[in-house]
This record gives C-alpha cells, structure tokens and sequence, in this order.
C-alpha cells in the first residue's frame, strides 16, 4: 500500500499514521519525493482501514498497489534514485562504465589493467577476488589476497571497486575494500546473502540470476531495499534459453521494462550476457540504445592468458574504441558518459 501525504506534513502527521498501520504488523518505509511524502507500507495490509487512514491530518491518497514489489517500484517512488559514490553519483543522466578483468589474477595484471582504465578515465573498476566458478576444479580467485591487491590499486589509481560477495563470512574483508558489492548472478536468491548486504547500507549491485524473470530479479532487489537500503543496482548479464551459440541470452527487453517498473538504475553486463568478445560492443551499444544506465565490461590486458572468462573479455584497445563510440551513442540518446 501506498500513502501520500502532503509535502508539508509535519513529523506528527506521519508519526499517527505510522501509529495507525504498526498495530496490523505493518510497516511504514517514508520516500520523500518532489511532490509529496510517500509512505510505503509493507507487510500484511489486507486488515487496514482505508477510511481511517485518508481521514488522517496530511493524507491525500492511499493507493492499493498490486505489485508484489513495493519499496523498489516507480510507483511509490516516482523520481530516479541516485546513488552517490564519493564525488560520482550513479544513476541519473549520466551512463556509469564499469569495467576490469573477470578476477584478480596478480599483482602485475591488476596493476596494469587499473593504470590503463585511469588512464582512459574509467572510474569504477570490477575484479573478483572469490569467483562463483561452475567447475570446483575452476580457478576461484585470489581471495583475501586478491582483496588486498585491490585496495592497494585503490589507492594508487583512486578507482572505485566492484567486487563480489559470495559468502557471508567474508563480509567484512569486502567492505573494507568495495565500494560497491556486487552480488552475483548465481546468488540473486540467496534471501539471507541480500538480507546481509542490506544491513551494511552499502552500494550493492544485484546480478539478475541465470534463470530468474524480471519479477524475480525486482523481489530480490526489494529484500535490499526493505533493509532501508535504497542503494541498489540492478544488472542484467543475459538468462538461459534453449540458444546455443552464444553463452546466455542478452534480454534488453529487460532494460526499458525495469525502467518503468522500478525507479533503480538498471545496468547492462554484455560480456556475459553474449559470452563472445567481438560481439561485445555491438550488445554494449545495444544496451545504451534501450536506456541503460551503465554498462559492467570485461576488460584483460590479455584475454588469451585471462584465468576466467578471457573469451569475452576485450583488450584495452578494442575497450578504449568501444568507449568513444559509446561516447557518441551518449549524446545522440541526450546523456553523458561519466
Ligand atoms: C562476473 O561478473 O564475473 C560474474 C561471475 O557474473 P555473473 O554472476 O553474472 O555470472
Ligand atoms: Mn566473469
């Protein structure tokens, strides 16, 4: 259920209609909008009395929502949320390129790969350092050791880090070095995982699983967000079709759907999504085009030699090419690429 209130309503005003619903063992989440104070309540709300509650000093509407997602949907929250990083905010008009190898595979590569993305002004860069691998006998990763290879590029690059989370156990270590959890495709049902990351307030972004739908990938975003973290990013890397040519199935229909349905940014991993390195950009524009706002790349200083995904994975050279096509792209779509 939703609830607007007027802009100016007072604390009180909110405090009795929160007063009003905590009996039904119903939450109120409050979304402070450009037009109006929206209350999100979540739980069992078949009981509520609408009438009381409209009578309510400051309420304007109370309004059924039928989606099962509530907190992630346009509909409680109308404006797009933002999500700030330091001085870079994601989401908005400006396209984020996340970019960097499958995994940490030493000092040296990590190095090179993060001087070369500075260079090209690249600001958040991705490497695993524990890999989910489908193969146990499957490189998986450097683990502590390729944490601490991160911070160290971190500091010396200043580039902002996407590294998984796999476990729960491991959360502190990433904390300390991410600055925005990724959640892997494998784990997007993984309830308690997301409960965890919930609770860190921290950026989190939720790959869409292998075989999840739209609607899954929104009911796993909402166990974040129902932690009261709104910072979360939602990414689609393609899903499992009977196609055989191409690693998975890259579904931008997704892209302009979530758009409608939620008001969170919605990035596009098209190096998994196609599995095919030269096929890459093509999907990468691709994605912009549908209205992307960011895009997760697979970069290797040399893929040939990469440990995990060097398939498709690009060289620096075709990803510096790719970045000023996607330049272009930007701008013809009225957007930046940040
Ligand atoms: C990855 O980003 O390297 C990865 C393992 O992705 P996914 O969880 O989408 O398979
Ligand atoms: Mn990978």
């Amino acid at each position: 259920m939703l609830i607007l209130m007027e802009l100016n309503s007072t604390s009180e005003d909110v405090k009795r209609v929160k007063t009003e619903v905590e009996p039904y063992g119903c939450k109120a989440h409050k979304i402070e909008g450009t037009q109006n104070i929206a209350l999100g309540i979540t739980g069992n709300t078949t009981n509520l009395k609408e009438d009381n509650l409209r009578n309510l000093k400051g309420v304007t509407d109370v309004i059924r929502v039928s989606r099962k997602y509530k907190l992630v949907s346009r509909m409680m929250k109308p404006d797009d949320t933002k999500i700030e990083i330091g001085n870079d905010a994601i989401g908005g008009n400006e396209i984020t390129i996340i970019a960097g190898p499958c995994s940490v595979e030493s000092r040296d590569q990590i190095f090179q790969i993060a001087e070369t993305l500075a260079n090209l002004g690249i600001k958040f860069m991705r490497a695993g350092a524990y890999k989910p691998r489908s193969s146990p006998y499957a490189f998986q990763g450097m683990k502590e050791e390729g944490l601490l290879l991160l911070d160290e590029v971190k500091r010396e690059f200043g580039l902002k880090i996407v590294t998984e989370l796999l476990n729960p156990a491991h959360i502190d270590s990433v904390k300390e070095v991410a600055d925005i959890i990724q959640i892997g495709a494998r784990n997007m049902q993984n309830f308690s995982l997301l409960e965890e990351v919930g609770r860190t307030g921290m950026p989190v972004l939720l790959k869409r699983g292998l075989s999840a739908t739209i609607e899954d990938l929104l009911l796993s975003a909402e166990y974040i967000v129902s932690q009261n973290n709104y910072n979360v990013i939602l990414c689609e890397r393609g899903i499992r079709t009977f196609e055989s040519f191409t690693r998975n199935t890259l579904d931008l229909n997704a892209v302009p759907v979530l758009k409608s349905e939620t008001h969170l940014p919605v990035f596009v991993d098209p190096s998994h999504g196609i599995g095919i390195w030269d096929k890459v950009p093509a999907m990468a524009m691709a994605s912009i085009a549908a209205g992307a706002d960011g895009l997760m790349v697979e970069v290797h200083p040399f893929p040939q030699a990469a440990l995990s995904d060097g398939y498709q994975s690009l060289t620096p050279k075709n990803f510096h090419a790719m970045l000023e096509k996607l330049k272009t792209l930007a701008e013809i779509m009225e957007r930046r690429i940040n």
